[in-house]
């Protein structure tokens, strides 16, 4: 049966599914991510688990996979394929598509952003089947978003649209990992709900999915708590909204799955906000945390689909299945084969990193983890920011 492999990099596990062409799961699995092995190891366990997932597919199936979808977190240059930069991964600059495409007998590989991936599956799958324009938001340990414009995914001219979890909502608000103060997932994010209630409620171990539940039984302390994240929540989607007037806004991710007890009052907050705009319908994502894997096999198939097209008018593309491995591929990553070394791979890359407020490379999971806690904990010194946005803002 013809399939495609389907996989989902998080930060803490990988989900992978073969898909058949009409969508079937045919055989999920899920692995460790491994993080504290470091950056090359991470990327050597997608690697093999690609295989993995080849090789299993070849000997149920009687042939491997047609191509392959991964969407990983992060910084993410779907065009040329490269993973850009993630933080909690450690990772810079890496040729994953190419790596991939090697890895797995040249198929065709598609690589993308974990929100837009996921975005894209609740577009065309999930809460935001048959509107022809929504925007997906995750509320997980940050703030992501995926503009949803006519069943694709737009991803900005340099990869980053959608980043609504770094709308400022409150300029005074706490400091955020970004640069700047007072962001969306600064006060929204379920990361930052668990934050508010452990300490309102003086229980270092209590989450948002506790602050939800003291909400229903009437604790005036989680009430206050939570009050604050959807009053903030509904100023971002609002800002949002107003930009993009969707049809649809669907909210997932953990805060997501307070139900009603978000539902009820972030609907009344956004329309108490609204002067003129049209109010979308909110609803819950539908596709759980399945959505990045269902994503990344609708990339594969639209990969399939796309060299399909052009096998059509090509006639030598007909016998080499190679060829459709080049598929949307620029030159210029397809003809370094070499793993590694990506140092020189480009400038352009190097620079887009700087949104995430660093300044160099490093290549092992615990000095990511100091960038991103060291972050915060520098002011807004006038000297050189890193980040070219804050620049702007300040300015
Ligand atoms: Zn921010």
């Amino acid at each position: 049966m013809r399939h495609v492999i389907a996989l989902d990099v998080g930060g803490t596990g990988m989900k992978a599914a073969l898909v058949g062409a009409d969508g079937t799961l045919l055989h999920e699995v899920r692995r460790a991510t491994g993080r504290e092995r470091g950056p090359e190891a991470v990327v050597e366990g997608i690697l093999g688990f690609a295989a993995d997932l080849r090789a299993y597919g070849a000997e149920r199936f009687g042939a491997g996979a047609v191509a392959a979808g991964v969407a990983v977190p992060g910084i993410v240059d779907a065009e040329r394929g490269i993973a850009l930069y993630a933080a909690n991964l450690g990772w810079r600059d890496v040729p994953l598509r190419e790596l991939l495409a090697a890895r797995l007998g040249g198929v065709p590989v598609a690589l993308g952003h974990d929100v837009r991936t996921g975005g894209l599956a609740e577009g065309r799958l999930g809460a935001g089947r048959g509107a022809d324009r929504f925007l997906f938001v995750p509320l997980g340990t940050g703030i992501a978003g995926a503009i949803g414009i006519d069943g694709a995914i737009e991803a900005g001219a340099h990869g980053s649209a959608g980043e609504i979890g770094h709308v400022v909502v409150r300029p005074d608000g706490p400091e955020c990992g970004c640069g700047q103060r007072g962001c969306l997932e600064t006060l929204a994010s379920a990361a930052a709900v668990t934050r508010a209630w452990a300490a309102a409620s003086g229980d270092p171990t209590a989450d948002a999915a506790d602050c939800a539940k003291a909400v229903e039984s009437g604790d005036p302390a989680a009430v206050r708590v939570w009050r604050a994240a959807v009053d903030a929540l509904a100023a971002g989607l609002v800002t949002a909204l107003t930009l993009l007037d969707p049809r649809t806004l669907i909210i997932g991710g953990g805060l997501a799955e307070a139900g009603d007890t978000l539902f009820t009052p972030l609907r009344a907050a956004v329309e108490a906000r609204v002067t003129f705009q049209a109010l979308p319908e909110i609803v819950p994502a539908a596709l759980g945390d399945t959505a990045g894997c269902l994503g990344a096999g609708l990339l594969a198939w639209d990969l399939v689909a796309a060299g399909a097209g052009e096998a059509r008018e090509s006639t030598e593309a007909a016998e080499a299945g190679e060829t459709t491995g080049e598929v949307g591929d620029s030159g210029e990553t397809g003809e370094t084969g070499e793993t590694g070394d990506s140092a020189d791979r480009s400038t352009d890359a190097a620079e887009a990193t700087d949104v995430a407020g660093d300044t160099r490379t490093t290549q092992s999971a615990e000095s990511a983890e100091s960038v991103e806690s060291s972050v915060p904990a520098t002011p807004a010194a006038p000297a050189a920011p890193a980040d070219p946005l804050a620049t702007e803002v300040t300015a």
